[in-house]
Order: structure tokens, then C-alpha cells, then sequence
């Protein structure tokens, strides 16, 4: 088995295991962008959270919500940024999903997410509408 994450859930590669239960993982990440930085991964092989069967989902998440407190406490941090890369041109490059937790700390001047986007488009009333009703209808 090639995924990395399907080996540190069946036990074949090492991890720093935080937290588990039936269906979730959640263990350090190895080249932490901070202090803490937690990942929160199915146990069953699903590529991008659009595969997730919807039990799952909600399982994945009630771990990253069990987790996420933890995580805080433990490195004393006043926020955390919980995100997902999903899909390879997002920069999903395991392809096991995989939600971070990365703590924060007041001042660390790293920005909320809407700083990945350098422009961002300008979208009329009726444009915006047409997107709704195709995310809607899909
Ligand atoms: P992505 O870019 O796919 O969203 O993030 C993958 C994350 O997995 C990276 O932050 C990387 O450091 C982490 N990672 C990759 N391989 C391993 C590993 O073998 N063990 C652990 N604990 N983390 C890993
Ligand atoms: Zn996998």
C-alpha cells in the first residue's frame, strides 16, 4: 500500500498519534508549520472531502472539533487555523484527506486564509445568482 496516511493508520509507518476513534486519526504533522500542527484524517482511504460518505464527514469533523481545544491548550495557543488542501491544485499532495489544524498565536502575522488569494474577482448580483443556482442544481 503506497498512501502514507492508509500506512501510519494501519500502524506500518510510525506517527505521533493525539487522538482516535472508530472511523478518525489525528496525529503531528512531521514538518509542522507550527507548534502543534495537528492532522485529522479518516481511517478508510477517501481522496477529497467530496468522497467522504456523509457519516464520515461528520465523524472526521467531530474529531477535529474534539481535537482542536487540545491542540490549543497544549502549546498555549490563542486560535488555530483549521483547513483543508482539497485536491491536487489546491496543494493537496496527500492524496488521503486530511484536515490541519495549525495553532496560531496573537501577532504571528501569518494572516487568515484570504491571504492565499492576491486578487480576488469582482462579481455582479446576477453573476453571483447564476453561480448559486449551478451549485444548487449540481
Ligand atoms: P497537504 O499539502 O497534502 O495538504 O499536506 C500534507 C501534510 O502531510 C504536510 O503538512 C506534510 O508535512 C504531512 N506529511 C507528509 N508525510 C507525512 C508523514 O509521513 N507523517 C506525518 N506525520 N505527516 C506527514
Ligand atoms: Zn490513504
Amino acid at each position: 500500500m503506497s498512501c502514507v496516511f492508509c500506512r501510519i493508520v494501519d500502524g506500518d509507518l510510525p506517527s505521533r498519534t493525539v487522538h482516535e476513534t472508530d472511523d478518525a486519526l489525528a496525529f503531528l504533522d512531521a514538518n509542522p508549520l507550527a507548534p502543534g500542527h495537528t492532522l485529522v484524517v479518516p481511517k478508510a482511504h477517501h481522496e477529497t472531502v467530496g468522497d467522504l460518505p456523509p457519516e464520515i464527514a461528520g465523524s472526521v469533523f467531530a474529531a477535529v472539533s474534539a481535537v482542536t481545544p487540545r491542540v490549543e491548550a497544549a502549546v498555549d495557543a490563542d486560535a488555530t487555523t483549521v483547513a483543508v488542501n482539497n485536491g491536487a491544485a489546491a496543494g493537496q499532495e496527500v492524496p488521503h484527506t486530511h484536515v490541519h489544524v495549525v495553532p496560531r498565536f496573537d501577532g504571528d502575522g501569518n494572516g487568515p486564509i484570504h491571504r492565499l488569494f492576491s486578487e480576488r474577482p469582482s462579481l455582479s448580483d446576477a453573476e453571483l445568482d447564476d453561480i448559486a443556482a449551478k451549485v444548487r442544481e449540481a
